[in-house]
């Protein structure tokens, strides 16, 4: 058996592996690169691959940075099946054309603006070709095998990270010989709201392990909860008459926003205030929740009643068309706006910041990882002016970090989880963290588990797992 690692190396974006067997080779995770040009210019190389060498895809979840890579990989010749989760194959169907409409309207923008290089600049993939890889998917179920061989098969584990998230467990030959390799994709956090707990793994010979948060712990420094930080923003935020801008991936996450929202609505602990879900994709995620009941503990009950619906808060609004967006910025009073995407590297966020940031009555929320070389990353570092669509503009609004609502586990979760196997893998392999974390998590794992042995893969680097 051979691993390539083709992306999330030394990085968060890109997620890519190869595995190949004797008789098959398969790509695990087929994400996009985002953050600094360097790493996006690899979007538009050749395919790491040969689409057409490749016998089936698996996803791990549906963030663009392990499935949006797809529709250009099908576009330029995948033709197989493309295996993820109930959960994750509907997000998808959502977000790819999304993602494709993104492409198209940024390529029209450049074209409109002559900002390329290119004449005229063409987009990395359009709708229609999400719409052409989305006829590949198949949905499968938790705990299902399935078989890609006579020899190799795999079954999906609840990752607690996302609606739909799961681990990859890849199961070799038969007997002794039997080899296990466990891909995480990334993996979330225990005790949290409606999703899941990471399931417990006590064995694999080669895992390959994300490590976003390998160098840091999410409990805020004064011992402050998530919700208080929260509170904390919102409230002061409104006294003085101004917003609260969250980016946030607009499905899954924004309903764990609004339940906690919605909560702190319920305690008098804010004031109600309109609350924006701002996104194309803000469909009624009630019934992306009722239908995957297998994900999530949210009790139906909760869900059937509309007047007590546990993901809405008491004025909430789904924004869908643009002329609903643009609305949006002709409200100046106190309110929230959640809206996509969650790093500032694209979508309807861009417009809010534009409209939202040079104004310090407002706040600007990150509650998920920031990649490196991206507008979330700049600014939630203290960059005083940033440039969008070709303008700088004032970062004037009180930046906030709330680590404790992020989706990843941070290395203690981790370590917790690592804590379950009843054997040392062969070989740990780390990814999908920048260096610094990549190197943190390699340490606290040697640190607790003497003797595992742990590499941190570099771009394309192939390893030999006979
Ligand atoms: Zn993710």
């Amino acid at each position: 058996m051979k691993l390539t690692f083709l992306g999330a190396t030394q990085t968060v974006t890109g997620s890519k592996f190869l595995i190949e067997t004797k008789d098959r080779r398969i790509l695990l995770d087929c994400g996009l690169f985002q953050g600094s040009k360097e790493l996006r210019l690899r979007n538009w190389e050749e395919p790491p691959v040969d689409p057409k060498s490749i016998d089936a895809v698996v996803l791990t979840h549906a963030h663009i940075d392990h499935t949006g890579y797809l529709p250009r990989f099908v576009a330029q010749g995948y033709k197989g099946p493309v295996y993820a989760t109930a959960a994750t194959v509907d997000l998808a169907r959502i977000l790819l054309p999304d993602a494709g409409h993104l492409q198209e309207e940024e390529a029209n923008y450049r074209n409109k603006h002559q900002l390329s290089k290119h004449q005229p600049a063409l987009p990395l993939y359009t709708v229609r070709d999400a719409m052409a890889s989305l006829e590949l998917l198949r949905p499968v179920q938790y705990g299902e095998v399935v078989s890609l061989s006579g020899s190799l098969g795999f079954d999906l584990l609840h990752a607690g990270h996302i609606l739909g998230s799961s681990f990859v467990r890849f199961r070799e030959g038969g007997g002794d010989t039997q080899k296990i390799v466990l891909f995480t994709g990334d993996i979330g956090r225990y005790d949290q709201p409606i999703i899941f707990d990471p399931a417990s793994v006590d064995a694999a010979d080669y895992l390959i392990l994300e490590s976003t948060y390998g160098n840091r712990l999410h409990a805020d420094k004064k011992g402050k909860s998530g919700k208080e930080q929260l509170m904390d923003v919102v409230v002061s935020t409104a006294k003085r008459g101004g917003t609260v801008l969250i980016p946030s991936f607009a499905i899954g996450r924004a309903q764990e926003l609004l339940y906690m929202l919605r909560q702190l609505e319920l305690e008098n602990k804010i004031p109600i205030l309109p609350v924006y879900v701002d996104s194309p994709m803000a469909v009624n995620a009630i019934d992306i929740f009722r239908k995957h009941v297998e994900e999530h503990d949210l009790e139906m009950e909760q869900l059937e009643g509309s007047g007590a619906n546990p993901l809405y808060t008491q004025r909430v609004h789904f924004a869908r068309s643009v002329e609903e967006s643009k609305a949006i910025n002709e409200h100046r009073f106190p309110s929230i706006i959640i809206s996509a995407n969650g790093m500032a590297t694209g979508g309807r966020i861009l417009h809010h910041l534009t409209q939202r940031l040079p104004d310090e009555r407002n706040s600007v929320v990150f509650v998920g990882f920031q990649a490196f070389g991206t507008r979330g990353r700049l600014i939630s570092e203290g960059a005083r002016q940033i440039r969008i669509f070709g303008v700088d503009y004032p970062v004037r609004a009180s930046v906030h970090v709330i680590d404790s609502f992020s989706a990843h586990g941070d290395y203690s979760e981790i370590l917790r989880w690592l804590a379950g196997f009843n054997r040392a893998p062969r070989t740990t392999f780390l990814v999908h963290g920048e260096p610094a974390a990549a190197g943190a998590m390699k340490d606290h794992i040697v640190a607790s588990h003497r003797g595992w042995n742990v590499e941190i893969p570099a771009y394309r680097q192939i390893y030999d797992i006979n």
